[in-house]
C-alpha cells in the first residue's frame, strides 16, 4: 500500500498550481489540488483574462471614432457596462469549467476548501486530513492597501472587475501595471479618471522613455495624473467619496480604486508552523529549484514573489513537475521574460532598460524612434508609437526592446525569441521588414542616439 494518500498535494488552483499538477499527473503521479475560491486563480478570474476583456471593450471607443476618418458614417453609440460585465462573467464561468475538466481529465483530484499544513506531509481541509509525499504551495497574492483613514471605502481591481454600473468619476491610486490598465479602461468607457501616484512617474522599473512616453499619451486621452501626491484619507459624502491628497486638497469621486501592489498569500496555511521560511516581504523563500526550507515542500508563482506573471508561474510549475516526476531536472529560467502592460496605448518590453544596461554593461548604444502610425494619418488621432533598442556596444547583442503603441504586446513577443537566442543588432538589421507595418521599425533603426557619456566627457 502507498505510504501517502497522494504523491503530490498542491495548495492553490491558479496558473502555477494547475500547470504543475497537470504535468505531474501526466507522468503518473497521484495528485490532489485544493482551492478555496474557484479553480482558475487570479489570472483567469480576477486578473489577466477579465482585464483584457474589458480592455477590448474599451478599445471600441476610439475604433468607432477613428472609423469616421475612413469614410464610415457613425450612428449613436454607447457602452452598456452591465451587459459587458455579464458577458465577461459568462466567459469566466466557461473558463472555470474548462480548468476543472482539464484537471479531472488529467486524473487530478480537486478538493474544495481552504487547506492548511499540519506537518510537512499532512494537509487538513474541510475537517479531513490528507497525506502527501510532496507539497506545492501556489496560493498566489492579494491586493495590498495602505492603512489610511477611510480605506474601507476604496475598492481594488477585484471589485473593479465586477462593478454593476460605470462610475462617472474614478480616482485610481498607484502607478503600476494594474493602475495604468484600469485608468485606460475607465477613461475609454467614459469615466473621468484621476490617477494619484506618489512618485513623479508611472511604471517604476520600466525604461524611462517608456514611462515618459506612456504618461504623455495617457494625458492626451484625458487621464489626469497627480504625481508626487499621497492620499491621506477618504471620506464618504452625500454624493460619493472625497479623497484628500493634502489637507484642504480633495478630489471628488464615485469610486476610489487602489492598485498599490499585491502581497503573497502566506497567512493561515500553516507555513511557518511547519518550518517554511518567508522572506522580508512575507513571500515564501525558495531556492533555484522552487524548493522551500522544508525539503518536501515547494512553492511556485506569485506566492514566491519572483516575477509575478502568469506565464512565469506556469513555467515554474511545469519545471517542477518535470524535475520531480519526469527525471528531467529543469530550473525555472527568469532571464529575458517579456511583459506587457495593457494600458492605452499598450506597453511591452523584453530584456533590460537603458539605465540597467549602462550600469551592468558600460558602453551601450541606444536606438529610438517615435512616429505617427499610418492608421492615424486618416483617423486624425494624435497618438504616436515609440520603439527603442538597447544594444551592448562591445558584443553588439540586443539587451532590451521596448515599445509603447498599438500591438506592442504582439510585436514584443516575437522579439523575445530573438533576445532569448542572443540576437545582435546586426542580425536585427539583416532581417527584412514587413511593409507596411509598425513592427518593421524594429529592424530598420539606423541612427544611434548621441552617447550621453561621450557628451559629458566633451
Ligand atoms: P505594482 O507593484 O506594479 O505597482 C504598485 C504601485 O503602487 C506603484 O506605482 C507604487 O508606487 C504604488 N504604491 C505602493 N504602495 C503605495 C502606497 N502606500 N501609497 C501610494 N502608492 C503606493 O503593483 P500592481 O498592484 O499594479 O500589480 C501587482 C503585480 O501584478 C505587478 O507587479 C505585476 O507583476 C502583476 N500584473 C501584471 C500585469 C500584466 O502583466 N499585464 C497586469 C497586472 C498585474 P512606487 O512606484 O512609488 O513604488
Amino acid at each position: 500500500m502507498a505510504k501517502y494518500d497522494f504523491d503530490l498535494f498542491t495548495i492553490g488552483a491558479g496558473s502555477g498550481g494547475v500547470a504543475g499538477s497537470r504535468r505531474a499527473a501526466s507522468y503518473g503521479a497521484r495528485v490532489a489540488i485544493a482551492e478555496s475560491v474557484r479553480v482558475g486563480g487570479t489570472c483567469v478570474l480576477r486578473g489577466c483574462v477579465p482585464k483584457k476583456l474589458l480592455v477590448y471593450a474599451a478599445h471600441y471607443a476610439e475604433e468607432f471614432e477613428d472609423a469616421a476618418g475612413f469614410g464610415w458614417n457613425l450612428g449613436a453609440r454607447d457602452l452598456d457596462w452591465g451587459r459587458l460585465i455579464q458577458a465577461k462573467d459568462r466567459e469566466l464561468d466557461r473558463l472555470n469549467g474548462i480548468y476543472i475538466n482539464m484537471l479531472k481529465n488529467a486524473g487530478v483530484t480537486i478538493l474544495d476548501g481552504r487547506a492548511r499544513l499540519i506537518d510537512p506531509h499532512t494537509i487538513e481541509l474541510g475537517g479531513k486530513r490528507y497525506t502527501a509525499e510532496t507539497v506545492i504551495i501556489a496560493t498566489g497574492g492579494w491586493p495590498s492597501l495602505p492603512k489610511i483613514p477611510g480605506i474601507e471605502h476604496a475598492i481594488t481591481s477585484n471589485e473593479a472587475l465586477d462593478l454593476k454600473a460605470l462610475p462617472k468619476r474614478v480616482v485610481i491610486v498607484g502607478g503600476g501595471y494594474i493602475a495604468v490598465e484600469f485608468a485606460g479602461i475607465f477613461r475609454a468607457a467614459g469615466s473621468t479618471v484621476t490617477q494619484v501616484i506618489r512618485a513623479d512617474r508611472i511604471l517604476r522599473g520600466f525604461d524611462e522613455d517608456v514611462r515618459q512616453f506612456l504618461q504623455a499619451e495617457m494625458a492626451k486621452k484625458g487621464i489626469v495624473l497627480r504625481a508626487g501626491e499621497q492620499v491621506q484619507s477618504i471620506e464618504k459624502t452625500a454624493t460619493g467619496l472625497r479623497v484628500f491628497v493634502r489637507p484642504g486638497a480633495a478630489i471628488e469621486a464615485d469610486v476610489v480604486m487602489y492598485a498599490t501592489g499585491r502581497a503573497p498569500n502566506t497567512d493561515g496555511i500553516g507555513l511557518e508552523e511547519v518550518g517554511v521560511a518567508l522572506n522580508k516581504k512575507k513571500a515564501i523563500a525558495v531556492n533555484e529549484w522552487s524548493r522551500t526550507t522544508v525539503p518536501n515542500i515547494y512553492a511556485v508563482g506569485d506566492v514566491t514573489d519572483r516575477i509575478n506573471l502568469t506565464p512565469v508561474a506556469i513555467h515554474e510549475g511545469r519545471a517542477l513537475a518535470e524535475t520531480l516526476y519526469n527525471n528531467n531536472p529543469i530550473k525555472p529560467d527568469h532571464a529575458n521574460v517579456p511583459s506587457a502592460v495593457f494600458s492605452q496605448p499598450p506597453v511591452a518590453s523584453v530584456g533590460i532598460t537603458e539605465a540597467q544596461a549602462r550600469e551592468w554593461h558600460g558602453a551601450v548604444d541606444v536606438y529610438r524612434t517615435s512616429f505617427r502610425p499610418m492608421k492615424h494619418t486618416l483617423s486624425g488621432r494624435d497618438e504616436r508609437i515609440m520603439m527603442k533598442l538597447v544594444v551592448d556596444r562591445r558584443t553588439d547583442r540586443v539587451l532590451g526592446c521596448h515599445m509603447v503603441g498599438a500591438d506592442a504586446p504582439e510585436i514584443i513577443q516575437g522579439l523575445a525569441i530573438a533576445l532569448k537566442c542572443g540576437a545582435t543588432k546586426k542580425q536585427f538589421d539583416q532581417t527584412i521588414g514587413i511593409h507596411p507595418s509598425a513592427a518593421e521599425e524594429f529592424v530598420t533603426m539606423r541612427d544611434k542616439l548621441p552617447d550621453p557619456q561621450a557628451k559629458a566627457a566633451d
